[in-house]
């Protein structure tokens, strides 16, 4: 595709070319990138960056990436976590070689890192209370203060570190610390917390540890034992690097991996931090981590994204140090991009009115043969039922057409898609003045697109067999929130600032028979109303439920359906 070709050969993005610089000069034979997430929630598509940047630059170099689970908050981790991670990153078409790797087997390496620090009187053990901790590290613009425990003894630190680690004391009562700088102008520097007592059991490690390292102490580390060459953060660790470096230079390891920071992904119209999402989730805002209308993973395979839209979309949005918010149509471009090459075309009716073509046979049902893409012969062909009785749109008819309406009103003449010209005759209300029935009769020379005395007709509709169709259930799908950045106000709490119309379920809605068969995950495009994606989670066989991935145009409005 024209497209890819284009973005491949723009020049390298500033991580790309350190890699390159790095193995011309012999710095590195290899390259060894990780990928870390914490299971504490499910991926999202600011994730789908990093993995696309990790992963990808372990293809493109030929090196390798390993997946590392960054477990050291047991209180907020599970299995559950684990697995929807690794199940996500394989879908998205990535491996990571024989095992995921996790921070907790290197618990007892890191903890005899510990102890070497503190007896080269790097480390100490600290009886200051989190809040005391907190006052004491200072502000940005003041220095900090040093704690009274900072000058005990090698021996005394041992003790108090084991006994720690033998869960003598309670939770909160003492750490270990880093000893680095109480005055340094970087608040990470001053005496960092490197080991905290949680009394926790841990979804790998059970109830062997008391004690678990702190993020900053073992992200490094991790990344040492593992060989890694390059080390890809995100912007907010900049601060955090002076630390990273600390503890590797202190512990003279024999590999130092270079740290490198990026801008994080923000996307309008949706909110990405982890914490948000879980406040979604358990608040039942949405129907769980992997609601089509997240930008989870998850939610995205839900709502009928590919990989290849994603990692497309990735590819897109390169790799900068400035943060910025990307807009949300990007992604959708992508997706539509793809889905109009690869999905095949469908009809189902949304709001079905009758239709009665009274010149046509009753009981006759004609099998129309159509193309499954009308640009790809390729893909196809199927068979759909036409019979004297059909359904169109209610919003395809019109009593009082207003001039640049072309489809069906009074007198007027439309092509049914794939199918012949109607001519309307009359319609039938009911006593709320809805439209209950349209009569029209057929031209039967005007098969096969062909229009017999040259007449224009501007309006095609789609329709489907009133006797032969199936209902489904459709869901329409739309953006989570109705306004670019729901984080903007501090005022209002982002909840408030949910679509309400970011999901509206259509019951009664009619698909032409082959609909029914189609495969959980599989994705149509319903002629004129977009693509869609049978739930890959709900949906039974025989039985799809449609979910909405993206209209055909970029319409948002900000509460239309
Ligand atoms: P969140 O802020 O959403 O809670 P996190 O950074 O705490 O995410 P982790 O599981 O620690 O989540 O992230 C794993 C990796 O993914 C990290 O390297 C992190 O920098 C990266 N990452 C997380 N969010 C984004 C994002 N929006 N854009 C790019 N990379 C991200
Ligand atoms: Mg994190």
């Amino acid at each position: 595709m024209e497209n890819k070709e284009a973005s491949d050969n723009r020049p390298l993005d500033f991580i790309r070319q350190i890699i390159t610089d790095d193995l011309k000069s012999g710095k590195h034979r290899g390259t060894i990138t990780r990928f870390p997430p914490e299971p504490n929630g499910f991926l999202h598509i600011g994730h789908a960056k990093s993995i696309c940047l990790n992963f990808g630059i372990a293809e493109e170099f030929g090196g390798s990436c390993n997946l590392r689970f960054d477990d050291t908050n047991p209180s907020k981790e599970s299995v559950t976590y684990v697995e929807s991670i690794m199940e996500d990153v394989r879908w998205m078409g990535f491996s990571w070689g024989d095992k995921a790797l996790y921070a907790s087997n290197y618990f007892p390496q890191l903890f005899d890192f510990a102890v070497q620090l503190i007896k080269m009187g790097k480390a100490y053990v600290c009886q200051l209370s989190p809040d005391e901790i907190r006052e004491y590290r200072g502000t940005l613009i003041e220095p900090g203060k040093e704690s009274p425990y900072r000058n005990r003894s090698v021996e005394e630190n041992l003790d108090l570190f084991l006994r720690m680690k033998n869960g003598e004391f309670a939770e909160g009562s003492h750490v270990l610390r880093a000893k680095i700088d109480m005055a340094s102008p970087n608040v990470n520097m001053r005496d960092p917390v490197i080991y905290r007592i949680l009394k926790v059991p841990h979804h790998r490690t059970g109830d062997q540890w008391l004690i678990y390292p702190m993020y900053d102490y073992t992200h490094c580390l991790s990344d040492m034992l593992e060989n890694i060459t390059h080390s890809l953060c995100t912007l907010e660790f900049e601060d955090h690097r002076p630390l990273y470096d600390w503890v590797l230079d202190t512990l003279q390891t024999p590999c130092h991996p270079r740290q490198i920071e990026f801008a994080r992904l923000n996307l309008t119209y949706t909110v990405m931090s982890k914490r948000k999402l879980l406040k979604m989730v358990e608040g039942k805002y949405v129907d769980g981590w992997d609601d089509p209308r997240m930008l989870t993973i998850s939610g995205l395979r839900r709502r009928g994204y590919t990989p290849a839209s994603i990692r497309s979309f990735c590819r897109a949005i390169g790799i900068g140090k400035s943060e910025s918010r990307i807009d949300m149509s990007v992604l959708e471009n992508e997706i539509r991009n793809d889905l109009n090459i690869n999905a095949p075309r469908r009809m189902c009716v949304l709001n079905p009115v009758k239709v009665i073509i009274d010149n046509y046979p009753a009981g006759q049902v004609e099998k129309l043969t159509v193309l499954n893409h009308p640009q790809n012969p390729a893909m196809g062909e199927r068979t759909v039922p036409f019979t004297k009785e059909i359904f169109i749109e209610q919003d395809d008819f019109m009593e009082e057409p207003p001039k640049k309406y072309h489809r069906l009103g009074p007198d007027r003449e439309v092509r049914l898609r794939f199918g012949y010209l109607i001519r309307y005759v009359s319609h039938v209300k009911d006593e709320n003045g809805q439209v209950t029935e349209i009569h029209c009769t057929y031209d039967p020379e005007s098969g096969g697109g062909a229009t017999p005395d040259g007449r224009k007709v501007k309006g095609i509709i789609h329709w489907v067999s009133a006797t032969q169709a199936v209902p489904v259930t459709v869901r329409l799908y739309d953006r989570l929130f109705k306004v670019e950045d729901p984080e903007a106000d501090k005022d209002i709490d982002f909840l408030q600032q949910l679509n309400p119309h970011s999901k509206v379920v259509v019951n009664a809605a009619m698909a032409e028979p082959s609909l029914q068969q189609l495969q959980p995950g599989e994705k149509v495009q319903f002629e004129r109303l977009g693509y869609f994606c049978a739930d890959p989670v709900e949906s039974r066989s025989g039985q799809p439920i449609f979910n909405r991935t993206v209209t055909l145009r970029d319409s948002w409005q900000g509460n239309n359906n």
